[in-house]
């Protein structure tokens, strides 16, 4: 029985501090974030699977200028932050924000650092916002 794909569950989850992906039941390939169909074999048999927060940095990028969002939290040119995609112990790929760097000296984050994944409440709202540091 396929079940329900969808960014408002991936949402609900995170709420709950859960990270969860798809896996295709066809071909048991892994998306992070979920997708409700399967870009391997095009199947649409998919089943939440819960990721174990745990990976490794792929790539990363600091940046100094990011959306008003970020302006809001503090962040501006004096004060870049980092997004990196971070490869999971299960396979996947995904973007996230990077705490616990130095964004101010990209030089010192270095590519393959382990990181577990952590979740930053934004202020004013309840929306969880998931970050990886160093592990
Ligand atoms: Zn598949």
């Amino acid at each position: 029985m396929a079940q329900l794909i969808s960014d408002h569950q991936f949402e609900q989850f995170l709420r709950e501090e859960r990270l969860m992906g798809s896996e295709c039941s066809s071909c048991g390939s892994l998306f992070v974030p979920p997708r409700a169909r399967c870009s391997k074999c095009q199947g649409t048999g998919m089943q939440w699977s819960e990721m174990s927060g745990k990976g490794r940095l792929a790539a990363f990028t600091c940046i100094a200028i990011g959306p008003p969002s970020m302006t809001e939290e503090g962040y501006d040119r004096n004060n870049p932050y980092c997004t990196g995609v971070i490869e999971l112990e299960e396979g996947p790929r995904m973007v996230a924000r990077i705490e616990g760097v130095d964004a101010q000296k990209p030089e010192t984050i270095k590519i393959g650092t382990s990181l577990m994944m952590k979740y930053l409440q934004r202020t004013g709202d309840q929306e969880s916002v998931l970050a990886f540091a160093p592990a």
